[in-house]
């Protein structure tokens, strides 16, 4: 199959066709329809394999479909309210998704921020206020972010955790689990979560299965 034939919205099919995407690889091929069909994803991808565009697609798409008025209410206040968070461990990989995440957002009204550590935070606070749909993070910034009331996870209905692994290495569990307790504090919408990882060992299972709900097999 092509992109061509999966509905993913007009426009955002437009910016697929402009990055010269025809074919999906091998992630995407099985990831976007799950993501599609509003179930949670745990997938096993490296770096290279096309994975920015599996999480990016059905989010992009699903904010496109979601309720208009959601989307223009926000925006000019101080407390930012995302309806997507991408989590990714390092401020290089998440420059990379934000770059990526804007040129598949191109013409769509959906809005990315990115906000990283190791930077001030000043610009970032200024990008936020302008509003957000998608906000790239990296998970001590972000707590950073909710500890000063600058963002709101309350409005989040996708979450996407890139290189779960690395971010477990890296030290971010206390951070990633003080971040989904925002989102699961009442009133609590509908999230859903996609995962992926470079490995599966015993302990990214362990510390990962609890954020995903809405898993199903694969018929
Ligand atoms: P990633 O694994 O997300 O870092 O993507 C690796 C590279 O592959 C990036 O330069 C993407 O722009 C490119 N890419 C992702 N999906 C496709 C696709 N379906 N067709 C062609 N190039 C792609």
């Amino acid at each position: 199959g092509t992109f061509a034939e999966i509905d993913l919205g007009a426009a955002l099919n437009d910016n697929i066709r402009r990055c010269k995407y025809v074919r999906p690889t091998p992630v995407q091929r099985h990831a976007i329809p799950i993501s599609l069909a509003g179930r949670d994803l745990m997938a096993c991808a490296q770096t290279g394999s096309g994975k920015t565009a599996a999480f990016c697609f059905p989010i992009i798409s699903g904010i496109m479909r979601g309720p208009p008025m959601q989307r223009s209410q926000r925006g000019g206040s101080r407390t930012a309210c995302p309806l997507a968070l991408i989590l990714s461990p390092t401020r290089e990989l998440s420059m990379q998704i934000h770059e990526e995440a804007r040129k598949f957002s191109y013409q769509t009204g959906v809005r990315v921020v990115v906000a990283y550590g190791g930077a001030p935070i000043t610009q970032q606070l200024r990008d936020l206020e302008r509003g957000v749909d998608i906000l790239v993070a990296t998970p001590g910034r972000l707590v950073d972010l909710l500890e000063r009331a600058r963002v709101s996870l309350q409005s989040i209905r996708y979450l996407a955790l890139d290189e779960a692994d690395r971010m477990l290495d890296m030290g971010f569990e206390p951070q990633v689990r003080r971040i989904v307790e925002q989102m699961d504090m009442p009133p609590r919408g509908v999230r859903q979560t996609l995962l992926f990882s470079a490995t599966f060992p015993g302990e990214i299972q362990a510390a990962t299965t609890p954020y995903l709900t809405r898993m199903h097999a694969r018929p």
